[in-house]
């Protein structure tokens, strides 16, 4: 009698509660991971940082479970037609995984599992990537929370040791199917090329999420005052870690709830968050399908003028934080948690494009990409989601810029043509005069684009589109 191990976004080995369930059931228990044709076919680009930091992360799962006598079976097309096909030809009577709330993963394991039981076999589904999920967490009406810090008082209210402990995986990994070494489909035969990931620095795998996590603690308690400020490095760069749970949640929720002071209770909330977002996406998949959570502000007929998307996406909008912060994007696959909430106020409060559009551009480009975080993020900075904040307050891009990186230094490094800039011009380079743009090199409207917009007119404008939007309620 053997097990499946069907492994998604959770590629790790360590306290893994898919693994520790399957170990539990004293069967032979063989991994399996597919390279899902429904998800890949669909990615823009065919040098995505994703599909590599996945293939790298499972290299590494493959190489420790090879160190017990087991393997990874990996294989390549549309999962919901191969798991129920390897369940059948591994003779597996159960398929243990962990449970995904995205709408087209819901799907895709209802399918799996009427697959499953047309043959008597089951999917079993944990929870894993999340503290708490689904209905763990409600108000005392009974009803899905809207607003965060309610939320997170109630999560922190109901957080105790049972919620955090790991699941002991490393005691029954005798338990394993024992298998020769399988081979791993290389990014080429799946049609996908490799990119920068090495040259930035980015290490896959549960080896990479702990190297990070270990250099962090050390600077969790300046985390509330650094985090702010993309020059600094303030947070933690898990994310990635956490979207492909190369890193458990418990571990890291552990850890800053157990670390007294500031700094620590800060990144807890950032976690809580996430999973804010998550239980957001639970309750109210149609976010996930283009409509807005506040439904008032689906009538708003954005005008997205002629260029100004463009403009964004390529970093040509001549606000030097805006600009600097898509070239991150661009040429990273990151971009700072600060940057995301301006620039994405910048789309839609300044250029006046539809959120969706940039929630897309950030979809297809974020490494971290995770589509409840990501909606949540958008409709939050587009006054359309769940939070307490007021339509009517617009971040302004040059205060933006002047309060978190004065001094340019972030600035400048993505935008070298501003680099001779002194700090009291890099926010706003379009004042300088003829004579001072000769005296540090550079010509704007030349080497450096003239404001697209002008922030106070634009303002004046969103501000009357939402405002209509609320009288045609
Ligand atoms: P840290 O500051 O170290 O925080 C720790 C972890 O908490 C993060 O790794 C992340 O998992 C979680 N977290 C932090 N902030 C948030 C938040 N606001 N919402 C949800 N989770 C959070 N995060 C993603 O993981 N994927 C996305 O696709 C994504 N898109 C975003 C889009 C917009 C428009 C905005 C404003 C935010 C978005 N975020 C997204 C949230 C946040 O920007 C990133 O999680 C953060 O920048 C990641 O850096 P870090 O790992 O160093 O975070």
């Amino acid at each position: 009698d053997t097990a499946l191990v069907w492994l998604r976004r959770d590629l790790r080995l360590d306290d893994h509660a898919a693994f520790y369930h399957a170990l539990k059931s004293s069967r032979a228990v063989i991994p399996v991971f597919i390279f899902d044709t429904d998800i890949l076919d669909a990615l823009p680009d065919r040098a995505d940082r994703r599909v590599e930091f996945i293939r790298e992360s499972l290299d590494a799962l493959k190489l420790e479970l090879e160190a017990h006598g087991s393997s990874l079976i990996t294989r390549y097309g549309r999962a919901c037609e191969l798991i129920p096909q390897l369940a059948h030809a591994l003779n597996a009577q159960a398929v243990f995984c962990n449970r995904d709330y995205e709408p087209a993963a819901i799907a895709r394991d209802a399918e799996v599992a009427e697959q499953l039981s047309q043959n008597g076999r089951v999917l079993r589904a944990f929870k894993d990537q999340v503290i708490f999920d689904t209905d763990e967490v409600l108000t005392q009406a009974g009803k899905p929370f809207g607003v965060f810090t309610p939320y997170k008082n109630a999560w922190l209210k109901k957080l105790s040791p049972f919620y955090l402990m790991p699941y002991p995986v490393s005691r029954y990994l005798e338990r394993l199917a024992p298998m020769p070494p399988q081979p791993l489909p290389s990014l080429d035969s799946m049609g996908f090329s490799r990119t920068n990931l090495d040259a930035l620095g980015i290490q896959a795998g549960s080896a990479g999420a702990q190297r990070l996590f270990e250099d962090f603690i050390g600077r969790m308690g300046r985390y509330k005052a650094a985090r702010d400020y993309p020059a600094l490095e303030g947070s933690s760069c898990l994310s990635v870690h956490l979207r492909f749970g190369t890193v458990s949640t418990r571990q890291l929720v552990t850890t800053a709830d157990g670390s007294g002071g500031e700094g620590a209770q800060t990144w807890l909330s950032e976690l809580i968050w996430r999973e804010f977002y998550q239980q957001v996406l639970w309750h109210h998949p149609r976010v996930a399908a283009g409509h807005s959570y506040k439904p008032e502000f689906d009538v708003i007929a954005w005008p997205n003028p002629a260029g100004h998307f463009a403009a964004w996406c390529e970093a040509r909008t001549g606000y030097p934080l805006v600009d600097a912060a898509m070239r991150q994007l661009n040429q990273t696959g990151t971009m700072h948690n600060r940057l995301r909430m301006v620039a994405a106020s910048f789309l839609v409060k300044d250029l006046h494009v539809d959120w969706r559009l940039g929630e897309r551009y950030f979809a297809d480009r974020l490494i971290d990409f995770d589509l409840a975080a990501n909606n949540g993020g958008w409709q939050w900075a587009a006054s359309t989601g769940c939070d307490a904040q007021p339509w009517f307050r617009i971040f302004n891009p040059i205060t933006q810029s002047e309060k978190f990186d004065a001094e340019g230094k972030f600035i400048k490094r993505y935008l070298p043509e501003l680099a001779a800039l002194p700090a009291r011009y890099i926010h706003t380079p379009w004042l300088l005069s003829e004579d001072l743009q000769h005296a540090y090199g550079v010509t704007i409207g030349r080497d450096y684009p003239v404001p697209i917009v002008d922030h106070a007119a634009a303002r004046a404008l969103t501000l009357a589109l939402y405002k209509a939007a609320g009288k045609n309620r």
